[in-house]
């Protein structure tokens, strides 16, 4: 059959190329005879595969259609995107494994515990989880997912009959359902009759955001590990319900670019990650290249692409005793493209993810025992790791913020780590952790490295160049306090079932009720409050009431001269406190020890109207995060007003105005700049964050002394300039300032440092004036993660945060991102005070 599939691949990927020449048989093996009672892709969608992108709702159908046809298909819903959309997953094995398939999942789950005893890796079948797409616009990999999942229920013969017994085959067809729909309608849209391969055309240039991202514009194959979002969740449940032996991940790249698969640069492999993982990747590789060579198509490994941040789809499974393997397709983007290695057709990006989505299977079924081994020893070496480590838990909690720390939980919860309560309150390194308000975590248990991987500071690697972030340390992204113990003498109960937090109120008052600001869903709250009409003042300083001590930031509502009379004013901060997780104090006297809760230095909060500039010239990451943070925690409406339609819009309605990062200095031009302006000299406050500083310092919103890096290159050969510059770039690592918990800015925050992300290299000089510095790093900033000694020298002592007035506006300014990838719930916080206390500042 060689002699026909020849000729047809030279014509779809050279010269010609039109829809009406791609066929089904392009991507399929040949020599082999398929079941007729299978309906093929075309059959259903009504276009063949790659003549059209695939919209999901398609490829739902069309996988919803296969597992009614074949005896070897099951389709499952484990939840929804935000915008709706089913995510489905099937289960591929012979039918007789289908009818022990429970029992086949639970003897692939003992493998991995007790030291697997008494099963027989070489009469089991090995667990193949096979995702794609999880950036919607790099869609060859969902669009092969039709023709891969046609072949896996349609092919006959001992082959693949023998494979699927040896096998089960988690096939995810979409990982991002939202981003593929947004990508394909954009393509499919700009498609010609005449397929036009020229890069101008708009075909080839999605609007913003782009189809990459889920619906909140947050890239899905950085949260394996945080597993913040609704897609994550889903599969990282699949995930630990099956322990797959191989994950693969099936992305594009530029369109100049080949065909990638893994193993990664060897340098630049998380050192949790054991070293036969690698070799097993490798030797996994060795399938994919000679399937390649077969079909004369290019392709690279072990390089570019690395094996660090656990948070990424072909990296998490490596602390997990699987393989993840990441495919990158150089990307024809829309239909057909010109690229430096010819003209790229859809299909053929299509076919290269199929060929090497059945390797993948191939080496599965040939590497069976092995990689089960593998799997089986992996557990068995950590086993004892917990045991034998001189920390035998980690503790973390915050005794004034309970949702925090129960979102920390969380994680671990989703993760099936377990987790004890306290025995009994307990003060560690000066720090105090409340029954109900802390958890520890036990690092005898199943698979300690995971705990690590999450818990750990790392400041010293082998490399300097990371494709990601270098640091994640969750207990420092939550800005909880956290210790490692030698003892476990203080676990109380395992918590088997987290239940939700309950807010409440004290009782009714006829005078006033309280809240601390440090709970985490506080702005919720006040929003509410506010939305409501109601009145309500923050305090500027601590005091103490009725034998409680309240912080700088506590918000009281009194009772007189309110929308509601004090039953009505009762019940709704009810509502409240059970919707927003926290406890609201009702008080009976505004006499207290400190300032009198009628005084001066409590100051009223006005309701805020929020806007967020988002379209061209903005960071759509960053964006969403925001959009999202309001929208899905705070329950606060934002409107998001697109950079092209600022000039006809009226500002006035917004209080505040966020600037999320983007070009730099050239966010807006001049004429929209001088509108934002004009606004904030009325009384606006601009917030904006991370390279927005660029733009705030051009046209002088707010005087920046940026402090600069003057590293020349000595010794450094040209082929290793890439290198030199990446040891710069400060990719996304933790450091910790000192904060003047005094200053609006840091109210809610119990301690005198805290935290924070940065992935940027703006250092600020500190004001002269020490008041006007609430926020400064301290002398020895790393916490963890990767920085140039350059770049350590320069962050010492700088300040992430500058404000300023600008006529009866205000200027606020974060260098850091504080709502990074919806995990680092420890600084949500900030934005919020600079929305509702901004004008205190
Ligand atoms: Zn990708």
């Amino acid at each position: 059959m060689k002699k026909i599939l020849l000729p047809i691949f030279l014509l779809l990927a050279g010269f010609g190329f039109t829809q009406n020449e791609v066929t089904l048989d392009y991507y399929l093996p040949q020599n082999i005879s398929y079941d007729a009672s299978i309906p093929k892709p075309a059959d259903v969608i009504g276009h063949e595969v790659g003549e059209w992108h695939i919209t999901h709702d398609k490829l739902l159908f069309y996988m919803q259609t296969l597992a009614k046809a074949s005896d070897r298909i099951t389709i499952e819903t484990r939840g929804e995107t935000f915008e709706g959309r089913p995510l489905a997953l099937l289960t591929i094995t012979t039918p007789k494994n289908h009818q022990n398939l429970d029992q086949i999942r639970k003897d692939h789950v003992a493998l991995t515990e007790n030291g697997g005893t008494g099963l027989n890796t070489s009469e089991m079948p090995i667990v193949v989880y096979q995702g794609f797409s999880i950036h919607g616009n790099e869609p060859s990999g969902s669009n092969a997912a039709l023709a891969y999942a046609y072949y896996l229920a349609a092919a006959q013969g001992p082959e693949i009959e023998t494979m699927l017994d040896n096998m089960v085959v988690l096939l995810d067809p979409s990982f991002n359902p939202d981003g593929l729909q947004r990508f394909a309608y954009w393509a499919n849209t700009n498609r010609s009759i005449n397929l036009n391969p020229d890069p101008n055309d708009r075909e080839y240039a999605e609007v913003w955001p782009g189809g990459r991202t889920n619906h909140y514009w947050f890239d899905m194959n950085r949260d394996w590990l945080p597993v913040q979002l609704p897609e994550s969740r889903a599969r990282i449940k699949t995930f630990h319900k099956w322990l797959p032996n191989i994950l693969t991940d099936h992305h594009e790249m530029g369109t100049n670019s080949t065909f990638f698969f893994q193993p990664g640069e060897p340098t630049r492999v998380h050192p949790l990650t054991p070293k036969i993982n690698q070799e097993l990747t490798a030797e996994i590789g060795t399938y994919h290249a000679k399937a390649l060579d077969k079909i004369g198509s290019l392709y690279y490994s072990e390089e570019n692409y690395d094996d660090y941040y656990y948070g990424k789809g072909s990296t998490f499974p490596d602390v997990n005793g699987s393989i993840g393997i990441l495919f990158e397709q150089g990307s024809s983007r829309g239909h057909i493209q010109e690229s430096e290695n010819g003209i790229l057709t859809f299909p053929f990006t299509v076919r290269n993810q199929f060929t090497t989505a059945l390797s993948t299977i191939e080496a599965a079924n040939n590497m069976r025992t092995k990689i089960l081994d593998y799997q089986k020893k992996f557990y068995n070496d950590i086993a004892l790791e917990g045991a034998k480590s001189k920390t035998k838990a980690y503790l973390f909690g915050d005794h004034k913020d309970a949702a925090k720390t129960w979102h920390l939980a969380e994680i671990l919860d989703r993760h099936q780590i377990k987790f004890h309560e306290l025995k009994s309150d307990a003060t560690v390194n000066g720090k105090s952790y409340k029954k109900g308000k802390a958890y520890m975590v036990p690092l005898n248990q199943k698979n300690p490295r995971l705990i690590r991987a999450m818990f750990e500071k790392r400041t010293s690697f082998t490399d300097s160049l990371f494709y990601d972030v270098s640091a994640w340390t969750f207990p420092l992204a939550f800005n909880v306090d956290y210790a490692e113990l030698p003892t476990l003498s203080n676990a109380g109960s395992e918590i088997t079932n987290l239940e939700p937090i309950q807010g409440n109120v004290t009782g009714k008052s006829n005078y006033a009720y309280l809240f601390e600001w440090h709970e985490y869903y506080t702005p919720k709250a006040l929003n509410s409050i506010l939305e409501k009409g109601l009145r309500a003042k923050t305090a500027k300083s601590p005091f103490r009431l009725e034998g409680k001590q309240y912080d700088y930031g506590t918000i009281m509502i009194p009772v007189q001269n309110q929308k509601l009379d004090a039953t009505g004013l009762y019940d709704f901060l009810l509502k409240v406190a059970k919707e927003s997780k926290i406890q609201i104090t009702a008080v009976a006297t505004g006499l207290t020890k400190g300032i009198d809760l009628g005084s001066n230095d409590f100051d009223p909060i006005k309701k805020q109207n929020v806007a967020i500039l988002v379209g061209d010239g903005i960071r759509s990451y960053d964006a969403g995060e925001i959009w999202h943070l309001f929208d899905t925690r705070y329950d606060i409406k934002i409107t998001k007003i697109d950079t092209k339609n600022l000039s006809r819009i009226d500002l006035s309605r917004y209080t505040d105005l966020i600037v999320p990062s983007g070009w730099g200095s050239n966010i807006l031009n001049d004429s929209k700049t001088k509108k934002v302006k004009e606004w904030v000299k009325q009384g606006g406050t601009v917030i904006g964050f991370r390279n927005a500083a660029n733009w705030f310092h051009k046209n002088e919103f707010l005087k920046l002394e940026l402090k600069k890096d003057t590293l020349v290159a000595k010794n450094i050969a040209f082929d290793q300039r890439g290198d030199f510059r990446g040891a710069q770039v400060t990719g996304g690592a933790i450091f910790e300032a000192n904060i003047d918990r005094s200053h609006p800015v840091n109210f809610g925050y119990k301690n005198d440092k805290i935290a924070l992300f940065r992935n940027t290299n703006i250092y600020l000089k500190p004001d002269k004036q020490s008041y006007n510095n609430p926020i400064q790093y301290t002398d020895n900033p790393l916490l963890s993660g990767y920085i140039s000694e350059e770049n350590t020298a320069l962050i010492k002592n700088s300040v992430p945060f500058k404000t300023t007035r600008y006529g009866n506006g205000r200027v606020i300014l974060f260098t850091d991102n504080t709502n990074f990838r919806a995990f680092w719930y420890g600084t949500n916080k900030l934005l919020m005070n600079a929305i509702f206390f901004g004008d205190m500042m």
